[in-house]
């Protein structure tokens, strides 16, 4: 086989498990040797509609079996997978497919027509939709019944390019990251190595499969291995009780969010959980409360740290440990190190606390098309930053205590100010603006903004945040809005985020 990236898996899990149930999704049940004649069939597809190596191919949709097969069709032609997250505003997923040069969007039937919207601009030359097709968009499955499943013979060297997906990295600009198939294939051993899955683990996939963990984490190396992964479209707290209950999960990934509507469910004390080997965590600061709450029901509850450049794992507290450094994100993967340092470099004594950097076979090569950003993303020997700060104890495992980045988390999702205050500054009456990230009961952190006027100009909150509505993902666009006179600012002019906090709390949220 000439094809050593991940496009080549379902071929080699068809060839040692072709009966084994690779993807579960509803009632539909799809083995290795089906999901390796369907990625065929949509890598023809594919090919007929012009997609060659190197081609850029977007996929907006659910945790649906069409976004591996496309991620494995893509990686089969030597194409380059974009994921979109499927929360943005048109606007967003234009600048995110012109950014990539992609050339066909596949998306499902819900998404018809934002990703209408989003290609208007006649940059994408193909639309294929998992929903009725029409003038726009060719019909999936009869792209797929249409095609044939000869070999495709593609060189694919492990180096080549495989995903670009996009992130704000540490200074919130959205930005590309390229992962080689390398990079995504060590990920996939650090997690198999860490983690013990076996040919016979099912494994929830819940969070999105466009984000880094929810694809990473668990659902490729549980493909690598040949286990079996139940996809959910969307996440609903009784729904994932019933389904892990039911279809007998042994492990998961999801953010924290997502445990603590789970534990405050109705069901939670009566559902069977003794399925689940491994209860995986991250993405977000891990509360202490969410911790206690799933070792009190016996259960082993992992946290893992990583981002997207990083495809994501980095950091990562196994089971046998969960108990002893709970609240701990642990010991770098197996094939990864890191570094914790000081402002000015130097390695962090334990108990002190420094930036993070990384190394390793699962770090990204740079941002697409921005050699500047990529630069400034590593220092000056190699090592990736990562804009958060650690502390770690005598044995050298890691608390994640604070970022030096400009970043919130909210419900799982990464919120950076940057990006919020350009869509604010488009408001012809605001002048200024600064947005935090304040506490919140159920979201972790929501997006406060505190808004200098223009002089002679007039606008409320509600107008203001109507403003962003269709500029912005509806998870990006502050809950609270607050007026100043002026912002506080460092002697070189720089907005100073703590002391906008303080001057500027957020008013309670309207219910
Ligand atoms: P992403 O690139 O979307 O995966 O986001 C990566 C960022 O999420 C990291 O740089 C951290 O700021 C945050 N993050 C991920 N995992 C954790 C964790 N276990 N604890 C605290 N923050 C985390």
């Amino acid at each position: 086989m000439l094809n050593q990236g991940i496009g080549s898996w379902p071929a080699r899990r068809a060839r040692k498990t072709p009966g084994r149930t690779a993807l579960v999704h509803g009632n539909t049940e799809i083995t290795y040797r089906l999901l390796h004649e369907r990625v065929l069939r949509l890598a023809h597809g594919l090919r007929a509609l012009g997609v060659a190596r190197g081609d850029r191919v977007a996929h907006l949709g659910p945790n649906h079996p069409a976004f591996l097969e496309t991620l494995f069709a893509a990686g089969a032609l030597g194409a380059v997978f974009v994921p979109l997250n499927t929360r943005l505003a048109a606007r967003e997923l234009t600048y995110n497919l012109g950014d990539s040069g992609s050339t066909v969007l596949v998306h499902g039937a819900e998404q018809a027509k934002t990703a209408a919207a989003a290609t208007a601009d006649g940059g994408v030359r193909h639309r294929v939709t998992l929903g009725t097709p029409d003038g726009g968009a060719l019909g999936y499955e009869e792209l797929l019944a249409g095609s044939d499943t000869g070999p495709l013979d593609e060189p694919v060297a492990p180096d080549d390019p495989c995903l670009i997906m996009y992130t704000s990295g540490t200074t919130g600009r959205p930005k590309g990251a390229v992962l080689s198939h390398a990079n995504i294939t060590w990920n996939s051993v650090n997690v198999l190595v860490d983690t013990d899955l076996t040919v016979d683990e099912v494994t929830l996939v819940v969070a999105p499969l466009f984000h880094t963990a929810g694809l990473n984490m668990t659902c490729l190396p549980t493909l690598l291995k040949g286990g079996r992964v139940v996809l959910l479209e969307a996440f609903d707290p009784g729904t994932v009780l019933d389904v892990v209950e039911r279809r007998r999960v042994t492990y998961m990934f999801g953010v924290p969010t997502m445990y603590d509507a789970m534990a405050a469910h109705p069901r939670w004390e009566t559902t069977d959980l003794s399925s689940l080997r491994s209860v995986n965590c991250g993405g977000a600061p891990v509360p202490a409360r969410t911790i206690e709450r799933y070792l009190a029901r016996g259960l082993a509850f992992s946290q893992g740290y990583g981002m997207t450049e990083a495809s994501p794992g980095v950091l990562f507290l196994d089971r046998e440990q969960s108990a002893a450094k709970a609240g701990s994100a642990g010991v770098p993967h197996f094939f990864t190190d890191t570094r914790v340092v000081l402002a000015d470099g130097s390695p962090a004594g334990p108990g002190q606390r420094g930036e993070v950097l990384v190394q390793g076979p699962n770090v990204m090569s740079g941002y697409w098309g921005r050699p500047e950003d990529t630069r400034g993303a590593f220092t000056d020997d190699g090592w990736l930053r990562t804009g958060d700060v650690a502390r770690t104890d005598e044995e050298g495992y890691a608390y994640i205590v604070d970022r030096v980045k400009d970043m919130f988390v909210s419900g799982g999702e990464n919120v950076y100010p940057a990006e919020v205050e350009d869509a604010l500054l488009s408001h012809p009456a605001v002048r200024e603006c600064a947005v935090v990230g304040v506490p919140d009961e159920v979201w972790g952190e929501v997006g406060h903004a505190v808004v200098v006027l223009e002089a002679g100009r007039r606008a409320d909150g509600p107008e203001i945040l109507a403003h962003l509505r269709d500029r912005l993902a509806k998870y990006k666009i502050p809950k609270t809005v607050a007026f100043a006179g002026d912002l506080p600012r460092t002697a070189s002019g720089k907005i100073i985020k703590s002391a906008v906090r303080t001057a500027h709390p957020a008013p309670s949220p309207d219910p």
